[in-house]
């Protein structure tokens, strides 16, 4: 059994709060009829309806995709591009999505679930999931200048926040560096914005760990289950 309005927001339709808030309103019913109760318990075999609709109903399930670069982080595409959830095709038969966006050229650890309150609390600004990237960049940064991103650079959207630097290797020669960025904050492409912001654009990019979770013993395109300790953990 299960409060009623964590399935709902499970259900991927809408966050716990406001799942509440239609349960107040009177816009939730169990099997035909309308609850108001908040710490209402529901069985898998109720039936739910939201505003007249009913709410689909899945276990919820979680895995950790290496996502391989030149794949769109959706779950379609309407230039018919290859999407992630492709690889999930004929194997997993729940209706997963994204927790969050890798770009297209990006690729790296990947949280793919059909729990739309958990993805909800893991892209909320205020839980400060740690994401390491490792970056390829042009040129070899000076450290005054890798110093700018720890403190926080001024990108279009604002200032970001403090983060995490650490220079792993340059390449003189072909004038290139990795560089280690650990960031919390979830921006549109913002590793490679904060990196053009200070003058060494991203030539390559992966995210080598999402929290404390990494892509080891995958391929890319390959995924495995989390643990259920491990969605503990994240929560
Ligand atoms: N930052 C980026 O610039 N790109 C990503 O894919 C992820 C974070």
């Amino acid at each position: 059994m299960e409060r009623l309005q964590k399935v709902i927001a499970q259900s991927g339709i809408t966050s716990r709060r406001k799942a509440e808030e239609l349960i107040l309103e009177g816009k939730v019913k169990v099997n035909g009829t309308v609850v108001q109760e908040l710490g209402t318990k529901v069985s898998p075999k109720d039936r739910i309806e939201v505003n007249g609709v009913q709410i689909e109903r899945e276990q919820p399930v979680y895995f950790l995709m290496y996502k391989p670069s030149g794949v769109i982080t959706a779950v379609s595409d309407d230039k018919g591009r290859k999407v992630v959830t492709d690889y999930f095709q004929d194997i997993v038969e729940e209706r997963i999505f994204p927790v969050g966006r890798l770009d297209y050229d990006t690729s790296g650890v990947l949280i793919m679930t059909n729990d739309g309150a958990f993805a909800n609390e893991l892209m909320h600004p205020k839980y400060k999931v740690d994401k390491s990237y490792i970056a390829k960049v042009k040129g070899i940064p000076e450290r005054e200048v890798l110093k700018k991103l720890e403190k926080g650079v001024v990108l279009e959207d604002g200032k970001t926040a403090p983060a995490k630097v650490k220079f792993i290797s340059g390449d003189r020669k072909k004038q290139t560096s990795i560089i280690e960025l650990i960031i919390h904050e979830g921006r549109n492409r913002q590793v490679r914005r904060m990196f053009e912001a200070i003058g060494h654009p991203v030539m390559k990019l992966k995210r080598e760990r999402y929290a404390f979770l990494d892509v080891k013993g995958l391929n890319p395109g390959e995924f495995r289950e989390l643990t259920p300790h491990e969605v503990k953990q994240l929560r």
